[in-house]
Formats: C-alpha cells, sequence, structure tokens
C-alpha cells in the first residue's frame, strides 16, 4: 500500500489517529501537529465527518451551517464482531469502535466439532447479539477470531493446531469474509488474549509480555503497542523452551524437559494425581491449591519458579515494562506469582528488571474476547485503511 496515492502521513487517516488518541480536539490542534494548512486540515476533516467517523463534539457547534469547533472519534460509527473460541467454551461479543463491549455471551461448544459445525454455530451467535445490540450486519466493520492453536495470520489459517481436529488448513478468515464482507482477522488466543490486556489496563507500557499458565503453556508479546508474531506466526511459544534438570520427562511435541511437560497445568495435574491427590486438569490443581493442599502449593509454586526461570531470560532479552500472568494456574492464590517473582528478580539484570511489574491478569477470559475487537478496531482505522475507504468512496 506504500505507493498508493491517498496513503499519506498526513492524510485523513492519519488526522483520525490523532483525534481517537486523544491529542487533537480542532482544526486549530491539528494543523499545529501536521503543519499542514487550515483549508487542508478542514477538508480531511470534512471528509471524516462525512464518514459519520469524527462528530461534533461541541453542543450547538454547527449552527448557522459553520463548521464545528470541536470534534471528537465517533465510537458508534460501527461494531466489531469479536469471538475467542476455545478448547471446549467460547466468549463472543459485540463492541463499538473503541472495543468497548456492547453485547457478550458464554457458551459451551467443542472446537473438536470441526470447523463448519463451530463456525455455523458462531454466526448464529453473532447475528443473535446483533440483533441484541440494535445492529445488523451492515454495521459490520470487521470480525476478530482467537482460536487454540497456530495460526498463520496472513491467510487467517489454523497451521496443524494440536487441540482442533479438523481445522488444519481451513480458511477462518475467508469462510467469514464471504459471509460479513468485512475485514476478518484470525489469530492465536494468546496473541489476542495479550492485546486485550495491553488495551484494557496497560496501554501506558508498550512492552508486555502475557503468559497463559493453563494445561500448556505460551505467550503473547506486545511489542511498541503491538502484538508480534514474528516469521512465522510462532513467536511467544515459551511452553517448549527447555529447562534445566528435567529431561527426564518428555514433551507431547517429542522433546524431553519442555516447559510445558514440567510446569504446565496438565503435568502439574499428573504429578499431583501420583502423589495420591487425584487431579485431571489445571482446574482441579487450582483447587487443591485453594483448599489448602500442601503438595498442591509446593507444584504450583515451584512450577511458578520454573516459569519464572524462563522469563528471567525473556526479560533480559526483551526488556518488558510488564508481565502479565493468566490463565487457570494464575487463579492459584499468589502461589504462582510468587514463584515467578523469586526468580526474575534474581536472576535478571538490574537494569532490565529495576521497574519491571509482575502482575496477574484482572480480565480472565474477557482478555481474549477484547483483543479481538481491537485487533480489528486498529486494522479497520489505521490510518492507510481509513485513506483507502474515503477514497474508494468518494473515487
Ligand atoms: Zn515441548
Amino acid at each position: 500500500m506504500a505507493g498508493y496515492a491517498g496513503s499519506s502521513p498526513n492524510g485523513a487517516g492519519a488526522m483520525l489517529r490523532h483525534i481517537r488518541d486523544g491529542r487533537a480536539r480542532t482544526h486549530a490542534e491539528l494543523v499545529a501537529l501536521t503543519g499542514l494548512s487550515r483549508s487542508t486540515v478542514a477538508q480531511r476533516v470534512d471528509s471524516l465527518l462525512t464518514r459519520r467517523l469524527v462528530v461534533p463534539a461541541s453542543p450547538g457547534a454547527s449552527r448557522g451551517g459553520r463548521p464545528p469547533k470541536t470534534f471528537a472519534f465517533n465510537r458508534d460509527a460501527g461494531v466489531v464482531l469479536a469471538a475467542d473460541l476455545g478448547a471446549t467454551h467460547s466468549r463472543v461479543a459485540v463492541t463499538d469502535l473503541a472495543g468497548d463491549v456492547l453485547e457478550e455471551a458464554r457458551e459451551d461448544i467443542p472446537i473438536a466439532s470441526g470447523p463448519e459445525v463451530v463456525l455455523d454455530w458462531l454466526e448464529h451467535e453473532l447475528d443473535g447479539l446483533l440483533e441484541g445490540s440494535g445492529r445488523s450486519r451492515e454495521d459490520v466493520q470487521g470480525v476478530g477470531v482467537g482460536v487454540p492453536g497456530p495460526v498463520e495470520f496472513k491467510s487467517g489459517t489454523p497451521v496443524a493446531p494440536p487441540i482442533m481436529p479438523g481445522w488444519d488448513g481451513y480458511g477462518v478468515a475467508a469462510h467469514l469474509h464471504e459471509r460479513y464482507g468485512a475485514t476478518v482477522l484470525v489469530d492465536n488466543d494468546v496473541n489476542i488474549m495479550a492485546l486485550g490486556e495491553y488495551w484494557s489496563r496497560w496501554r501506558d507500557t508498550p512492552h508486555l509480555l502475557f503468559v497463559k499458565v493453563g494445561t500448556g503453556i505460551g505467550c503473547g508479546i506486545i511489542t511498541d503497542g503491538r502484538i508480534h508474531r514474528g516469521a512465522q506466526g510462532a513467536a511467544g511459544d515459551i511452553g517448549h523452551i527447555h529447562v534445566p534438570d528435567h529431561d527426564e520427562v518428555i514433551c507431547r511435541c517429542g522433546n524431553l524437559g519442555c516447559l510445558e511437560a514440567v510446569a504446565g497445568g496438565g503435568a502439574m495435574a499428573a504429578r499431583l494425581t501420583e502423589l495420591g491427590v487425584p487431579a485431571d486438569n489445571s482446574r482441579d490443581v487450582v483447587r487443591h491449591v485453594r483448599d489448602g493442599r500442601p503438595e498442591a502449593m509446593r507444584l504450583v509454586r515451584q512450577a511458578g519458579r520454573e516459569l519464572g526461570g524462563v522469563l528471567a531470560t525473556a526479560v533480559n532479552f526483551f526488556n518488558p515494562g510488564v508481565i502479565v500472568i493468566g490463565g487457570d494456574i494464575a487463579h492459584a492464590d499468589e502461589h504462582l506469582l510468587a514463584g515467578v517473582r523469586e526468580v526474575v528478580y534474581r536472576r535478571s539484570t538490574a537494569l532490565a528488571t529495576r521497574s519491571i511489574r509482575i502482575a496477574r491478569s484482572t480480565l480472565d477470559d474477557r482478555a481474549g474476547v477484547i483483543g479481538a475487537a481491537v485487533m480489528v478496531i486498529e486494522a479497520v482505522l489505521a490510518p492507510d485503511a481509513v485513506d483507502l475507504a474515503i477514497a474508494s468512496a468518494t473515487s
């Protein structure tokens, strides 16, 4: 899109960015920010007003047909559909263009039912939520979906996802684009959770790691406020980093001594069962911790230390401002975080840890659906995308 004539660092899309970020509310402020002439700024703002992406903000400002004195981003210029599909349950939502949830639902549906069944169900759910929010498909600016497996982001296609039979290579984005005719973005669930956490609580901290500790362990990376996916979309796959002194443990990936095989919820459940405390999954582990079982508390604390060892390396390498810990095991009171903090603060360099925060997720399972919406909003309201939409509407 670099060669596209209507897309410029000072186009209408860039004006919208200044207004959305709260840097400008008037023509004069946009002139000062951009160095453009007042008439050029007025023309760009008019094109945003025409598309209702901005609206007059001061009462009575439009009297006499004169241009409004101040204006604001119109979060109601459209809606976004968002879904966070999990292994057994899913969250779906309709949000406004600021990422605030208008309608939402949480339903049980096994992802193993396959893409046709799950996506038909999803369409039905989303249409119901749209109706509940008083909106229609015409208002949909985009659809964001998170899935519990690796995704080739460019095509919106899951790639060899271990717990999603039937989804390998299925064009999820293409399927939904055909139904809604809008931008559709599909990503790994940990990535969208990271973005949801960043957007909701940590927007003043543009370098963030989000670690999900459930049955497995995964990490979403936010750098400069954006998801870092890496060359193949595999960035943040910390569950399969080798940890020292555990080569007796075979991981489901076939390697020995992976972090997930030592410190994941599935591994802890198996270990607890061996110790005579029956546990089937990560939620059972948490229940035992909350019931005060010493074996469970010790295991979770030790898992926190193992995770902390890997994160200490990540801290030295990436220098994040905050590490947010989520997933089922994060509910095991403070034991997991205490183990993580113990090792990260001891092992990382003084400079990297000087102001780092290590916090538990407060959004819990809403992080994914919020992040899915934000991913879409940031794409459809990106300056280039806005300039392109305005050009194609006026040509
Ligand atoms: Zn592994």
